[in-house]
């Protein structure tokens, strides 16, 4: 069993979905066999050591209160993430605390509200794209437009097209220490990018391919003696 751990900073109004983002998105992954889901935020659940030292896979969804995130729970989670936890990073997580310090860049974007989107896929091979439909059709999102200050991606999965004129890297991943990193644009709380289904398709893919094969115990740099002789 794959155990997803969804956070959401859940400090605002989050009028799409009832009951928040963290919420909905655990009701569309409880409905997969190897998947068992928990949820934590930002004040009113927040997130424990036992909990986080259970979570295979890290749902992390914030917007205005990445300052409030202790610091300590931040080393704990890029730790973790080093051990090779799953993170997978939703829309505005760009700014967390989390992505910038796994990345180590700005994540800045340009952005304005509103906005028809066509997500492309451009690499079709990738497991997290498998069986979604070559483009999906978001009527609104907020938009968000290059440059996004990231260091190369490993992979671009998904590219966001926008009726606004602008374009993004909407699905993209990284690679830090032993762990596996989804960033993924969609989810504004005033939208219903969740509830598309073919954007399911693409969160539950993801959490089979951020999932760690095994983890490790603790991060090491041993001074070691000759083995020969
Ligand atoms: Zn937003």
């Amino acid at each position: 069993m794959i155990r997803v751990t969804i956070w959401n900073e859940f400090t605002h109004d989050q009028p799409a979905y009832e009951g928040g983002i963290h919420g909905y998105l655990k009701s569309v992954l409880d409905t997969e066999e190897d998947m068992v889901v928990k949820t934590a935020t930002l004040r009113t659940e927040p997130m424990t050591d036992a909990l986080l030292n259970e979570t295979d896979v890290l749902f992390w969804w914030g917007h205005a209160s990445h300052h409030e995130v202790p610091d300590e729970l931040v080393e704990k989670i890029h730790d973790r993430v080093l051990r090779g936890m799953g993170l997978i990073v939703l829309h505005s997580g760009h700014h967390s605390k989390i992505f910038r310090k796994l990345v180590g860049t700005s994540g800045n974007l340009s952005w304005m509200d509103g906005a028809k989107e066509r997500l492309w896929c451009v690499r079709p091979s990738h497991p997290i794209a498998a069986g979604v439909a070559p483009s999906i059709e978001l009527p609104c999102e907020e938009m968000y437009g290059e440059p996004f200050d990231i260091p190369q991606p490993d992979d671009l999965i998904y590219v966001g097209w926008f009726n606004s004129g602008h374009v993004f890297r909407s699905g993209i991943t990284y690679h830090r220490g032993h762990g596996k990193i989804f960033y993924f644009q969609p989810g504004h709380e005033t939208d219903a990018a969740y509830k598309n289904p073919e954007v399911q398709k693409i969160i539950k893919n993801a959490v089979r391919w951020t999932a760690p094969t095994n983890m490790i115990d603790a991060l090491s740099c041993p001074n070691v003696s000759s083995l020969e002789g």
